[in-house]
């Protein structure tokens, strides 16, 4: 790439654009945190929305896009009918095309169980562990370990984090090992549904019934019996 001189101030013009770009950036991320810190009156919350479509009478043409406006039997299908478990549940049997996402609230109580088993997914996984203090977002005031790959190198997680799972890729036992404060839990699968290889055979056999272990080949859930609330979720 050639580098033109513009003469004024000995600069090149890449770098005077790169110059211009890098202030108006400045300048819009300005407005944009004056706007959302300025009080409601004053911010774009009061002003005119020509833009917006006010809800007209009937139903709604986009509710079939939020979980929060489905009716049960749109919601209640698969794990999506296990409302104790999660705070949110979607996957592409109740909103098409939507990828598996779950969340969930974890309290002491996770502290009480094995935890989730050795096991892989045809997807990638995300994983994402958030606090709930809201003047300590830094800490998650719990800690959990993973273990990795088919040596079972072990993770221990007690701060804010993602955790990547590339696809056929071993993981787990995942265990909660201390709660402070509920912590916020999400996970997430590059696909429709969720599938789960159980792999049983690498923990010892007293162990086996100890954890949670679940088989899934990925199939539709609709028209199938609801799950029962003591149902394991797929996956972690
Ligand atoms: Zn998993």
């Amino acid at each position: 790439m050639s580098l033109v001189k513009n003469g004024k101030r000995n600069t090149t013009r890449r770098g005077f654009v790169k110059e211009v770009a890098a202030g108006a950036a400045a300048a819009a991320m300005a407005g944009a945190l004056r706007a959302s810190l300025a009080p409601p009156d004053e911010g774009l919350i009061a002003a005119p929305g020509p833009m917006i479509q006010a809800p007209g009478p009937g139903e709604l043409k986009y509710r079939k896009y939020f979980t929060s406006e489905l009716r049960p039997e749109e919601l209640e299908i698969g794990y999506g009918a296990m409302k104790n478990m999660f705070l949110v549940f979607c996957d592409g049997d109740i909103i098409e095309g939507c990828h598996y996402f779950s969340a969930m609230l974890m309290g002491e109580s996770a502290t009480k169980t094995a935890g989730h088993g050795p096991h892989k997914h045809r997807d990638p996984e995300v994983l994402v562990a958030l606090g709930t203090d809201p003047d300590h977002p830094n800490e998650l005031g719990a800690e959990f370990f993973v273990c990795m790959g088919p040596e079972m190198e072990k993770h221990v997680v007690n701060k804010p984090a993602l955790i990547y799972v590339p696809a056929n890729f071993i993981h787990c036992p995942f265990t909660v090992t201390k709660v402070t404060r509920p912590f916020i839990f999400i996970q997430a699968e590059y696909a429709t549904k969720a599938t789960e290889t159980a792999l049983r055979d690498m923990v010892p056999p007293e162990m086996r019934n100890k954890y949670i272990f679940i088989d899934a080949d990925g199939s539709s859930d609709k028209g199938k019996p609801r799950f029962g609330s003591k149902v394991p979720p797929p996956s972690k």
